[in-house]
């Protein structure tokens, strides 16, 4: 590529441009020539020069017109232009200088200074063009980066503004030097006045300083900048006289930032504070009532029929139950509000949403319980008025419980488990109603109530999982079933066993929830061991003594199975001997029910109650589960021995299978299978394990028998499709 500077000249006089271009090509342009205006412009649209030497008067087109045109060409406003003129035609260089021309020249050329000037219009039009484009860059870059500058004379008082930082306050555009006093006009009135001392200070100190402030729009809306100033000028040793700042639009961070502050601690169903929010606000009033000697009361709000309504009407009627319930609430703390006098600091009063159906309430201003009282007691009748839902009409009623600080608890924690446990103790009195936390209890019935309230939340909040452990054939090893043992997934204190939470089942009236809840999972469990083609062993699941008294139990069990469509072969049940202590009669005539369907029924822990084996035949049952406490000494005790031959002897002449719970030794096995014992459970094959493990079980033993044995598959035990 040529990178000679090109020149056009341009001249209706032959002679003047041969003489021209011989000079300039001497010095090394690359020149063309036109003959006139319109020539010129057809020779620039096929190649822009760096530098045009225009004569005024021409034939066709004359110079004042061809440079006028040349202006208005894509990229013409950026080529220095040149006019010859006429000596002393001061008319023609004014209309040389309207039509756009950059520079002119006179005739008769002197041919010595040309080179010079030509030369020197390129240097200077380059630096033209190149501080024009670091202008547009610098303009470019800060209107993507939302950020604008000014420098401000002390002495002028005016401040130069760029245009984006012009546009940034909100003014319309112009970058004029403005007074500076008229620059700030738009800064937030209450952001105003600091704004100016930090000014102050910065031009008597001579320190720089940083601060955010809010700007208000033309339209209103409010804008959030960060301003970084500098000193850049000052007397000596006396205050400063330009200052320099960078103002950055951060309006989209603090969108940004309070969209995620949104997310972060606000229910997006309700609107309402969520936990982590609301246990930030409880933190600051705790502390605060603490320093002013105040009392707070907290109430725990949970409704009654939310789960109904929930799966009756479907997930849309239960959001738009919950926002109109959390209406009412809010209502009723308002006009609480409105009758307790304010005492200026914080709300009196937050409600927040903790999930589900629980809500929780903050009240600041409380004088004495009684107050709490009567303002739950108004929470409970909101709740109690009917709603249309989705035109039904809905009595959805809740329980509201009450813990007071610094009575009932000193923190966080403490407050809202007694005001939970407080509400816990509401629904069990019956719901629809409210109950202050009661310090009167003693600390054992207290533990207690609080376990029983966790663990009604840990069914709500899908805590519990179920392990399961093989059962096997004494003689061939081989898995022939499984025992669905349930742990509770505690949120602090890891995995519970059973004996840590099952005893406080019945107390909480949760039997026949969690025992429900067992079989449906066992049932899933089941039909997912089957979808992924594994060879599945009938599952016995633990159920309560008194869980066999409920008339819906052979119904659910139905349901259950025709759901995962699981045969009823698959799911067994084992009950303590204690079934037949109370009501004996509805027991058994539920045991045949689930019996004809074909589920069935083991007795546990055999040997350690009252009941003789005789008793037990009117049960429909398929077999007995020895107690572990007899075969843990059976190779030691004789009378253990004793015991467990005779029950085997038993069981077999009732066609009972006989299973031995809690083998752990090769020793304890080899008594078994000299006893005749069907099968066992214990540590010696496997402790219980969950799902995916015990899945890896199945899988291996169906590899072992189909490299040994024909592929046998029990026919009852295949599964009919789900519907
Ligand atoms: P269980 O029905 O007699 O269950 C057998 C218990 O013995 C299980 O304890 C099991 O892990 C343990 N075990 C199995 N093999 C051995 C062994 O070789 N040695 C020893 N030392 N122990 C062994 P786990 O899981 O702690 O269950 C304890 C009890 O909790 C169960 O006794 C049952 O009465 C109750 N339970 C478990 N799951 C449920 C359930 O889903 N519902 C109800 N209502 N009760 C359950
Ligand atoms: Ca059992
Ligand atoms: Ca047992």
């Amino acid at each position: 590529m040529n990178t000679q500077p090109r020149i056009l000249v341009v001249d209706d006089d032959a002679g003047g441009r041969r003489l021209t271009r011989a000079t300039l090509t001497k010095v090394g342009f690359s020149v063309r020539e036109a003959g006139d205006g319109q020539a010129a412009l057809e020779a620039i649209q096929a190649e822009m020069p760096d530098l045009v030497l225009l004569d005024v008067s021409m034939p066709v087109m004359d110079g004042f017109t061809a440079c006028a045109q040349l202006r208005q060409m894509p990229g013409g406003d950026r080529v220095p232009v040149v006019m010859m003129t006429g000596l002393d035609d001061t008319q023609s260089i004014d209309r040389a200088f309207e039509a756009g021309a950059t520079d002119f020249i006179t005739k008769p050329i002197n041919w010595a200074v040309l080179p010079h000037r030509v030369r020197y219009m390129l240097r200077a039009s380059a630096a033209i063009n190149d501080l024009q484009q670091n202008q547009r860059r610098l303009s470019n870059a800060q209107r993507i980066g939302e950020m604008g500058d000014w420098e401000w004379d002390l002495r002028a008082d005016r401040i130069a503004p760029s245009e984006q930082a012009w546009r940034i306050f909100g003014h319309e555009r112009d970058t004029r030097a403005v007074p500076a006093e008229g620059f700030f006009t738009t800064v937030h009135p209450d952001d105003s006045e600091r704004l100016h001392q930090a000014c102050d200070r910065a031009v008597t100190n001579g320190e720089g300083f940083a601060i955010d402030h809010r700007i208000v729009m033309p339209d209103g809306a409010v804008r959030h900048v960060h301003q970084q100033v500098e000193v850049i000028e000052r007397q000596p040793e006396g205050p400063a006289l330009r200052l320099a700042g960078a103002v950055h639009d951060i309006s989209r961070r603090k969108d940004a930032e309070e969209q995620i502050r949104r997310l972060a601690y606000f229910d997006p169903l309700t609107g309402l504070p969520n936990r982590l929010l609301f246990s930030e606000q409880l933190g600051k009033a705790i502390a605060q009532a603490g320093r002013y000697q105040r009392r707070l009361a907290i109430m725990f709000v949970d409704l009654d029929n939310f789960k109904r309504v929930n799966d009756t009407l479907g997930h849309n009627a239960g959001d738009e139950l919950l926002r109109n319930a959390s209406g009412r609430l809010a209502g009723v703390l308002r006009s609480h509000d409105s009758l307790s006098r304010c005492n200026g600091d914080d709300l009196p009063h937050s409600i927040a949403r903790l999930g589900g159906d629980e809500f929780i309430v903050l009240l600041t201003d409380v004088p004495n319980p009684d107050d709490a009282a009567a303002v739950a007691q108004r929470l409970v009748d909101t709740l109690n008025e009917p709603v249309t839902i989705q035109g039904t009409e809905i009595f959805v009623g809740g329980s509201v419980g009450v813990a007071m600080f610094p009575e009932d608890g000193a923190d966080i924690d403490t407050l809202l488990m007694n005001a939970d446990t407080a509400m816990y103790r509401a629904k069990a009195a019956g719901r629809g109603g409210f109950q202050l936390y009661d310090r009167s209890m003693n600390a054992r019935a207290l533990d207690r109530l609080r376990m029983e309230t966790r663990l009604r939340r840990a069914l709500e909040r899908q805590e519990f999982v179920l392990h399961y452990q093989p059962r096997v054939d004494v003689v061939s090893g081989r898995i022939v079933g499984a025992e669905a043992l349930i742990r509770w997934q505690h949120p602090e204190r890891g995995l519970l066993p059973p004996a840590e939470f099952i005893p406080l089942v019945e107390d909480a009236g949760l039997v026949i929830p969690i025992g429900e809840w067992v079989i449906e999972t066992v049932c899933a469990q089941s039909a997912a061991w089957h979808a992924a083609g594994l060879d599945t062993v009938p599952v016995a699941v633990n159920l309560a003594s008194t869980h066999l008294r409920e008339r819906g139990l052979p119904g659910l069990v139905a349901k259950a199975l025709r759901t995962h469509g699981v045969p009823a072969r698959c799911l067994e049940i084992e009950v303590t001997e204690s079934i037949l202590l109370a009501d004996p009669e509805l027991s058994v005539a539920i045991a045949q029910e689930l019996a004809t369907m074909g589920v069935q029924l083991s007795i546990d822990d055999f040997g350690t109650g009252y009941s003789s084996l005789g008793y037990l035949k009117k049960l429909p049952i398929a077999s007995l589960k020895i107690d572990r406490s007899f075969v843990r000494d059976l190779v030691t005790d004789p009378d253990d021995e004793a015991i467990v031959s005779a029950i085997i002897a038993l069981a077999h002449s009732l066609k009972l299978r006989v299973v031995a719970e809690g083998v752990e030794t090769e020793a304890q096995l080899a008594y078994l299978q000299a006893m005749r014992c069907d099968e066992y459970q214990g540590f010696l094959t496997s402790r219980a394990i969950e799902p995916v493990e015990f899945g890896r079980m199945l899988e291996r033993r169906a590899a072992i028998e189909s490299a040994f044995t024909p592929l046998s598959r029990p026919a009852e035990l295949v599964f009919s499709p789900a519907g």
